[in-house]
């Protein structure tokens, strides 16, 4: 039986501070990895869900899903880790692997439900699962990715990629961008960031539409071909009818009518931004010009490794800047103000998880 006593920083209610919290880990299954983490993102997600934003979270809730760690034990039947290995886990740990949405590679959209790496019910466990704040976490070898050998001396800047990477290399890759394709990208934080880096290594001519003007250096030497202030009136007017498909991944409700004017006839405007509140949309601006509007979640395994192998051969991690998981609710405070360059990771490894 695993008597392992995990430590890891919860939420206790929506409106506190996140603090020390522990819990006995759940036995290994045959295809399960118990990883120990090293470094976990901080993702919008998880104060979206810490703070109760989305409704119907549960407490004590140990948020977390951008996650990398060390393979440090796993069941008779797994085949594709060893004990040693490095391993990355996102934000599924399973899910039916039986509809047709599973089978067909969209783990994410399982019609029996996923389950998410936290604030969601381990079917073994009997409890919620926790996240990756915490020194250690299991998870099925089907849903635990492969980290390259290439990223090695940057684990803690490709932990990002489980989520924010997946979450923007999916539509991008739907939206077919590529060389000849003008795309703009809402909102230059995690996801953003990680956008321009993979719409510029597909091959687009890249613009960062924004609210921050002291983020335009940053966004060109990300890669962005321009940068464009977006509380300028006069902005939105040039770039009206110029892009073939624009990528909303901003965390708030932003003006969706402005954007869609900005796209070419027959564009679209790809959303992952999942603010608390719904947003109007103009019908007419999508019908006299076929305009559209694509929602993703983030992307499913197999997609997973495809985005983390991509990342690996274009030489792709996140931006990060390293705290210690003491400095976490600090960190959520930044990220609500824009003011992260341009991913939190939590160095678990060098915290001290119980105080
Ligand atoms: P983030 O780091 O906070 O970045 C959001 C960016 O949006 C900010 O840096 C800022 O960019 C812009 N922004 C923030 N507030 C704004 C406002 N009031 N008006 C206009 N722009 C604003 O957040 P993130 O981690 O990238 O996550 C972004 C959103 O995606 C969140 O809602 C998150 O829950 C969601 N998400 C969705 C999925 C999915 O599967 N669909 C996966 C992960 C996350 P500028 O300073 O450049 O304007
Ligand atoms: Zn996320
Ligand atoms: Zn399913």
């Amino acid at each position: 039986m695993n008597t392992r006593k995990v430590l890891a920083y919860a939420a206790y209610k929506a409106d506190e501070n996140l603090k020390p919290f522990d819990f006995v880990q759940r036995d290994c299954q045959d295809k399960d990895v118990e990883i120990e983490i090293y470094y976990c993102g901080v993702c919008h997600s998880d104060i979206h869900q810490a703070r109760n934003e989305w409704g119907g979270s549960t407490f004590p809730m140990v948020p977390g899903h951008e996650i990398i760690g060390k393979v440090i034990a796993v069941g008779g039947a797994v085949s594709k880790f060893k004990v040693g290995d490095w391993a990355g886990v996102g934000c599924m740990v399973d899910s039916c692997r039986a509809c047709s949405h599973c089978k067909a590679h969209e783990e994410q959209y399982c019609k029996e439900g996923v389950t998410w790496s936290y604030n969601s019910m381990d079917k073994i466990a009997g409890r919620p699962t926790y996240g990756g704040y915490a020194t250690h976490i299991i998870c099925t070898e089907a849903f635990a990715l492969s980290i390259s050998k290439k990223f090695e001396n940057n684990l803690a800047a490709t932990a990002p990629l489980l989520c924010a990477g997946i979450t923007t290399f999916s539509p991008l890759k739907k939206l077919g961008v590529g060389k000849g394709k003008k795309i703009g990208i809402i909102g230059l934080g995690g996801l953003g960031h990680m956008a321009v880096k993979i719409a510029v290594a597909m091959g687009a001519e890249v613009t960062v539409l924004s609210t921050s003007e002291n983020k335009k250096a940053d966004a060109l030497k990300l890669g962005a071909h321009h940068f464009a202030l977006t509380t300028k009136a006069e902005n939105m007017q040039t770039l009206a009818g110029s892009f073939d498909a624009i990528l909303n991944t901003v965390s708030a409700p932003i003006d969706y009518n402005a954007y869609l004017n900005l796209l070419n006839i027959g564009g679209t405007l790809a959303v992952v931004g999942i603010p608390a509140e719904a947003v109007p949309v103009n019908p007419a601006i999508l019908v006299m010009q076929r305009k559209q509007i694509l929602g993703s979640l983030i992307g499913g395994i197999a997609e997973t490794q495809e985005m983390l192998d991509f990342c690996a051969e274009k030489g792709i991690v996140s931006d990060i800047e390293i705290i210690k998981v003491q400095a976490i609710n600090e960190a959520y405070e930044r990220v609500l103000k824009s003011d992260v360059k341009y991913r939190f990771v939590i160095d678990v490894k060098q915290s001290d998880m119980s105080k």
